[in-house]
This record gives structure tokens, C-alpha cells and sequence, in this order.
């Protein structure tokens, strides 16, 4: 039986955090719809980051398969120097492509969905959308329009230290100072988009309908403590209020839906305390594998304080500057030595080795390759806590874990720390300590996600389940009543609905594959979303 299917994506969405605020009465209707459906684990891709595990859902596909293993890509012409990604970038087909035809289908806020594109269907992208792109952003072309004329305030994604409605500069240390704002924002926004998802079921017959809220990655990132404590301090009922009001509107959502719709709750990653940074670039020049530049300051300092002066920034520079030049200036200006570095972080929990003809100054000889990947991986788990237990639960390599055609940058080895010993992964900076405690992130991401399905044929099971990020794909396919594509690796999450049968597996899906038009964002744009993944933690000055 074909169903509708809803499915509302939380971004950073976890049980520890879910369970505690259920105990404390703030989230009914998300309680309900658990008790009464099904609840489990959704596992995220690693590393658990967002565009890779959103790439996932949408693909069905590892990233392997699907080709983002970060929120940046190195470019050709320099691979120490990685752009933003976009869907674009994917290399297999996504929902968008099989749904392309359905006019039922709508799309809104899910990250990496940018650029919008044709389809018979409605969508508006999010996260990784740059600023002042409207045109590009939604499909129909007039769909914010359409908000705004029903007096919706619709936003894309807000750059926090607008959230926050402080200086950009001062963002973690600033936003403190406003947190009931910074909170407020995010609400009116959360409940824009829930205004928008009712405006859209009443005027679309709709079969297949997706929105993320990403409120909650923020607050978690930011207030982790906060929310996880009794309710008693003014900051933690103001954050509460934040999942309130979402609970208020998944309510309104459970009982707009007719009884034989379906929907599912995903998120793309869970969330755990995070105790600080860990420096891997330092780490690495620790170890010997990763060399500085030998000068205190690169040859190019002076300029730079020159320029600066003038008030010459790198993006404005590089307008100026042709791509084979700026990249150059880049490489000089660079603070790693890197024709001596043998390894670098290349993304979130990511080390690449510097191989000879494949990165732009590569210096590891290929028969030596194997050798520096495990030395690497043993160095990792020789990372002990003060009780002499390992630190890092798992480091693999990356050719283990993704598989696939895919081209992108794998990390050549993949780490992850224990969950109750969280440390980050994202900056590139060389000095200072190994691990660093002062930083404004108090949560961040880990695998395990949650996952709920509620609605017409669905369980009530008693029993937690377990799926990938990979499932939801073709679980959402196939209770909609079509093939599973057959390139992805996700399986239909049988035994949640009482009408269970086999899926039909499409092994004719490269059909919807599409010729990607390549969609490079522009200087001015890529300055702008390296800010907001600054401005996030993902990205440090390097
Ligand atoms: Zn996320």
C-alpha cells in the first residue's frame, strides 16, 4: 500500500537529550508518538557531520558512493585549499532525482539540498545555501515570495551572530550575553518553517513531504550543559521553551495528518558533551609527520599586515587575483611547510596523507603509504585519559569504510573518540596545547541519531530498533509505494509496519542519474559560507 509519508528531520536530534526533557514533561506529543509507534537508533555516517550524513538520507548511498566526506572539497588546482560543497557534488542520484517528476513532492530546509532545482514539486533548500541567493534557493522560483505574501517570515539558515543579534566577531563570547535572544530567534524561525510545512499540505497534494529544523544542533552546540540540568535556572527553562514550541508544533503536525499517513523522525547525527578541541594538526607535528613552516612568520606577513591596513581581506584579494594565483599565495601564506608535512587534517576526524601525485605538493612516496596509515592509527590509540584508558574508540582506515566509485577526499584514516571522553576534531591551527578546553562548543556531534515512525500501519513495538542513516531512503520509498533504487547500500527498515512485503529493488536507477551542471559558488559566496562554518566550529583560521 502506497502511504504519504512524512518525514521531519531534527538536525543533532539525540535521545540523551529527547529522554531527559520527556522525563521532565517538556516534549508530550514527541513522548506519544514514541509510546505509541517506534523508536530507535539511527546511525550516522562517519565521520558524523552534517552534509555527509544529510548526503546519506538523501542518496541512501556511503560516502563512497555518494562523494562528500565534509563540508568542503580540495580543489584541483590545490588540495590544501578545499571549497564548499554543494548537492551538486554528489555522485549518485538523490531524492530529488527520483521524486523529480511527482508534483506530491516538497522539500524544504534540508541541508545540502542547494541548489534548488526543476521538478514538479516544491523544495527550498538549507543549510550550505549562500546568503542573498534566493533565486536559486526554491523551486518554484516565487515560493519565498509565496511565504511572505501569507505572512510568513520564512529564513534559509541564519548565521548565528545574527541569531544572536551581535557582532560577528564576538559571537561565542558575545551571544552569552543574550542567550534568551539568541533562543527567541531560532524559535521564530522553527516556527516560521512549521507555518510554512501547514501552508504547503493544505495547498499541495502532497505524497512525499521533508522539512529539517536545525534549531536544535545550535542550541546542543552551545547550551549542552544548560539543557541537560533540572529546569530550575532561568537559562535552561529558556532553552526548554525552545523544545516546547517544537513539541507544539509536532503535535499540530500528528493531528493534520490523516490516519493512514506515515511519519518518521530522523536525525542526522546524535549529540554528546564535548570536552574541548583536539589539535590534530599540533598532534601530527608532534608526532613528526606535519612540519611547520621554519620562518616565525611566512614570507608574506608583511604584505598581509600591509593589506590589512588597507583593509584588504583574503576573500577581496582573491577576486582581484586569478584562481592559479591566489591558490599560489595561499600555499606561501600557508603556516605548514607542506612539501615536508607527510599527513594534515583534511576534515572533521579526517587525516590525508600527503601522497606524492595526488595532493598538490605531495612528498610520500606511494610504497610507503600503507606503512604511515598505520603508524598513524597505532599513534591514535596510544591517546590515553588520565587513567590510562584509551581516548580515541575507534581509527580506521578510510578505504575500509566508504566503498564505492566516488571520487572527493576520504580521509586516509578516520577517527572517533569515546563517547564519554568527547573532543572535536574540525581546527587546523599549529601551536598551543594539544587539547584545548576553552572552546565555545559544550556539545557536539556523535553516531547514534534518533530514529521514530508513527502513523497509519506502523508498529507499536516495544522493543528499540536500529537502523543507518542509509534506510531512510529507501524506507520512505518503498512504503511510498515505489522500487528501491538499486545503488543504495540502506536496506528497507522491515518489521515497523504490520503489512510487511519485500521491496522491489529498481536496478534500472542510473536512468534518473542526471548530468551535474557544475555549480561552483562564488568567491564572495564561498568567504561567506567558510564565516558561518566558522562561526559553527567546523573551520579555524588556518
Ligand atoms: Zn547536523
Amino acid at each position: 500500500m502506497a502511504r504519504r509519508i512524512f518525514l521531519l528531520g531534527l538536525d543533532g536530534g539525540s535521545w540523551n537529550v529527547f529522554d531527559h526533557l520527556f522525563a521532565h514533561g517538556v516534549m508530550p506529543n514527541f513522548q506519544k508518538l514514541c509510546s505509541e509507534g517506534v523508536k530507535g537508533t539511527l546511525e550516522s555516517t562517519t565521520p558524523p557531520v552534517t552534509p555527509v550524513a544529510w548526503t546519506s538520507l538523501m542518496t541512501g548511498a556511503n560516502p563512497g558512493k555518494h562523494g562528500i566526506f565534509a563540508f568542503r572539497k580540495t580543489r584541483p588546482d590545490n588540495s590544501y585549499l578545499p571549497v564548499p560543497v554543494n548537492r551538486m557534488d554528489m555522485e549518485v542520484p538523490t531524492v530529488f532525482d527520483y521524486y523529480r517528476e511527482d508534483p506530491g513532492f516538497v522539500c524544504l530546509n534540508l541541508p545540502m539540498s542547494f541548489p534548488a532545482t526543476e521538478l514538479a514539486g516544491c523544495m527550498v533548500t538549507g543549510m550550505m545555501t549562500p546568503q542573498g541567493q534566493t533565486d536559486r534557493a526554491a523551486h518554484p522560483s516565487d515560493q519565498l515570495d509565496r511565504f511572505a505574501a501569507a505572512g510568513i517570515d520564512y529564513v534559509i539558515d541564519p548565521k548565528l551572530q545574527e541569531s544572536a543579534g551581535i557582532d560577528p566577531q564576538d559571537l561565542f563570547d558575545g551571544w552569552k550575553e543574550a542567550p534568551e535572544k539568541f533562543i527567541g530567534r531560532l524559535t521564530r524561525i522553527t516556527q516560521s518553517r512549521m507555518d510554512a510545512v501547514r501552508l504547503l499540505m493544505k495547498d499541495r497534494d502532497w505524497s512525499v513531504f521533508i522539512c529539517v529544523v536545525v534549531g536544535t544542533d545550535r542550541l546542543q552546540h552551545l547550551l549542552w550543559d544548560e539543557i541537560l540540568e533540572d529546569g530550575s535556572k532561568p537559562i535552561t527553562a529558556a532553552v526548554w521553551d525552545y523544545y516546547r514550541h517544537l513539541d507544539d508544533r509536532l503535535g499540530r503536525l500528528m493531528s493534520d495528518l490523516h490516519p493512514d499517513d506515515v511519519l518518521m523522525l530522523v536525525s542526522d547525527h546524535g549529540f554528546v558533551k564535548t570536552h574541548g578541541s583536539f589539535q590534530t594538526n599540533e598532534w601530527l607535528r608532534r608526532q613528526g609527520w606535519l612540519k611547520k613552516r621554519e620562518a616565525k612568520k611566512s614570507p608574506l606577513y608583511p604584505v598581509k599586515v600591509l593589506l590589512n591596513r588597507l583593509g584588504i581581506t583574503r576573500a577581496s584579494l582573491g577576486r582581484v587575483l586569478s584562481e592559479g594565483q591566489s591558490s599560489k599565495l595561499q600555499l606561501m601564506a600557508s603556516h605548514i611547510d607542506w612539501a615536508g608535512s607527510q599527513a594534515f587534517l583534511s576534515g572533521p576526524f579526517a587525516i590525508r596523507i600527503n601522497l606524492m601525485d595526488r595532493e598538490t605538493l605531495g612528498c610520500v612516496d606511494p610504497k610507503d603509504y600503507d606503512r604511515l596509515v598505520d603508524d598513524i592509527i597505532v599513534a591514535l590509540g596510544e591517546l590515553k585519559d588520565q587513567d590510562g584508558r584509551p581516548m580515541i574508540s575507534s581509527a580506521v582506515r578510510g578505504q575500509d569504510i566508504y566503498h564505492g566509485d566516488a571520487g572527493g577526499q576520504p580521509g586516509d584514516v578516520v577517527f572517533t573518540f569515546r563517547d564519554d571522553l568527547n573532543f572535536t576534531a574540525y581546527a587546523a591551527e599549529l601551536g598551543g596545547d594539544l587539547f584545548r578546553t576553552d572552546i565555545a562548543k559544550k556539545g557536539d556531534h556523535r553516531i547514534d541519531g534518533i530514529f521514530a515512525a508513527w502513523g497509519g500501519g506502523i508498529r507499536n513495538l516495544e522493543e528499540e530498533v536500529r537502523f543507518s542513516i542509509c534506510d531512510i531512503l529507501p524506507t520512505v520509498m518503498h512504503l511510498n509505494g515505489r522500487a528501491v533504487p538499486g545503488v543504495c547500500d540502506g536496506k528497507v527498515a522491515l518489521g515497523i509496519t504490520e503489512d510487511d512485503h519485500s521491496p522491489d529493488i529498481d536496478s534500472n536507477w542510473k536512468r534518473f542519474a542526471r548530468s551535474r551542471e557544475a555549480v561552483s559558488y562564488s568567491r564572495d559566496q564561498e568567504a561567506e559560507i567558510n564565516e558561518r562554518l566558522k562561526a559553527l566550529g567546523y573551520l579555524s583560521d588556518d
